[in-house]
């Protein structure tokens, strides 16, 4: 174990996307590699906008990518007497003001010091404010005004600002509800976390949240701000680049290897290697790696890694996915054949689990009917002689292996005098009613006998009609 302690503090306010599932993984990664505690914590203090779905489907995501947490989930709605009692704390000491500024007022002087060339910043009229008559109020935090605020991020480097640049925060609403930035500093304090990874969006408000620790008597933690995503078009990320959902990628068939690798090349790198496992991540991972500029989402690059992790997965836990999606569909699965040779045959030729699924259906449906074109191509008049050897020597046949099948269609390319680019794609339609599927010899053996016998007939009795 080190002392280690990172967190993810995703806000429920809607589904796990790319760049926080990246910012979750960086920081489960950098626990799992140096043994510390990687904490989840659930921002919910937006009561309008957080819900319980959000909540489920944050946590539902984090599983499929394999993201365990060690500490958590805490609530940040559970927290309230925490955060109450230290905003008391800073009253109490002079570091904090009760300003009953109206928003009128506020407007006003925002457009008054805009006007003259300004900043729209809080003039500070209730800082020194001694009174305290009967009117609604805000709580603000008095930051410093003199000197800097400066601290070395472990990807950007030094972040220095100036304090005058820096508002006096509101940390309590009129509502009496403390604010986000004021509640992540005691959080993140409170529950010892020591590296702060988040995306880089959050550079402001560290700024903002550094004066706060020191005003609460916290060390400050160090940060990594991780630089954001971007579109192909160098634009932020978002749906006009395609889904942005980590579970919607999950309904299109990918597989959490696949997006976990492509996550983690999102900012990271190591040399020119593609393919990490998470054991080779946990290894190899590090923040020296993780590059300033923008990551850029490339889905066709998601689509190549998940081609490959069908290919070179355990065909019998892919088998399980396909048949999950198989029966998701209505096609029972169970009386059909063996799931795992199924996906054997077709691993070299899907790209995502939806195309396995719908590639492997004709082992478990017969073909209703036949491909119009394909069908008068191999499947007329002409092919009932073959079709009557086939279902002679394939219904003989009583070792239904690659190589049994084989030998089959050996002897009925002898006794028919037909190369097997004549005969194959006759059975190909027969057996999956279309001329595009796995090799012949692969679906006859995995099919089995009374199944490739019972089509052939019902070829051949469709030649008559
Ligand atoms: N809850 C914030 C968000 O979802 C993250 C806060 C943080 O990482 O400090 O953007």
């Amino acid at each position: 174990m080190s002392d280690l302690r990172v967190r993810f503090a995703p806000s429920p306010t809607g589904y796990l996307h790319i760049g926080g599932a990246r910012t979750a993984l960086f920081n489960y990664l950098l626990a799992q590699k140096q043994q510390g505690t990687f904490v989840l914590r659930i921002e919910d203090t937006d009561v309008e906008r957080s819900t319980q779905e959000s909540v489920d489907a944050i946590l539902q995501a984090m599983d499929w990518l394999g993201l365990s947490y060690d500490e958590g989930p805490f609530y940040q709605s559970e927290r309230y007497d925490l955060y109450k009692s230290k905003v008391s704390e800073l009253l109490d000491k002079g570091l904090a003001y009760r300003c009953y500024c109206t928003p009128e007022d506020l407007n006003a002087k925002r457009e008054a010091a805009m006007k003259s060339g300004g900043k729209p910043r809080y003039d500070g009229t209730c800082r020194e404010r001694t009174d305290q008559p009967d009117m609604p109020f805000v709580v603000r935090f008095k930051t410093p005004q003199e000197g800097n605020t400066s601290f070395v991020d472990r990807i950007k480097g030094a972040i220095t600002v100036e304090n005058e640049e820096l508002d006096d925060l509101i940390i309590q609403r009129t509502d009496g509800n403390p604010t986000y930035n004021f509640v992540v500093v005691i959080d993140d304090a409170e529950m010892g976390i020591n590296l702060v990874l988040r995306g880089d969006d959050h550079v402001n408000n560290t700024v903002r949240q550094i004066p706060m620790y020191k005003a609460l008597g916290y060390e400050v933690p160090e940060f990594a701000h991780v630089p954001m995503i971007l579109g192909a078009d160098k634009k932020r990320l978002s749906k006009r680049h395609g889904a942005t959902s980590v579970m919607v990628y999950r309904e299109m068939g990918y597989l959490p290897e696949a997006m976990v690798n492509y996550l983690v090349r999102l900012g990271w790198s190591s040399g020119d290697e593609e393919i990490f496992s998470m054991d080779d991540l946990i290894e190899k991972f590090s923040l020296d790696n993780v590059g300033r500029s923008a990551g850029v989402f490339n889905p066709d690059k998601l689509l190549w890694l998940n081609e490959h992790y069908i290919k070179t997965g355990d065909p019998q836990r892919l088998g399980g996915l396909v048949a999950e999606l198989l029966e998701g569909q209505g096609v029972s699965v169970n009386d059909g054949p063996d799931m795992t040779a199924v996906v054997t045959t077709l691993q070299d030729r899907a790209k995502t689990l939806v195309e396995m699924a719908d590639g492997a259906r004709f082992y478990f449906e017969a073909p209703v009917i036949y491909d119009e074109k394909a069908a008068a191509k191999f499947l007329n008049e002409e092919k009932s002689g073959v079709l009557e050897l086939l279902i002679k020597h394939l219904g003989e046949l009583t070792d239904y292996t690659l190589e049994g099948v084989e030998g089959a269609f050996k002897a009925i390319m002898d006794e028919s005098g037909l190369k097997l680019g004549k005969i194959g794609p006759t059975v190909r339609v027969a057996l999956t009613g279309g001329t595009v599927s796995p090799g012949i010899y692969d679906v006859v053996a995995v099919l089995g006998r009374d199944v490739v016998v019972g089509r052939l007939q019902k070829a051949l009795a469709s030649l008559s009609i």
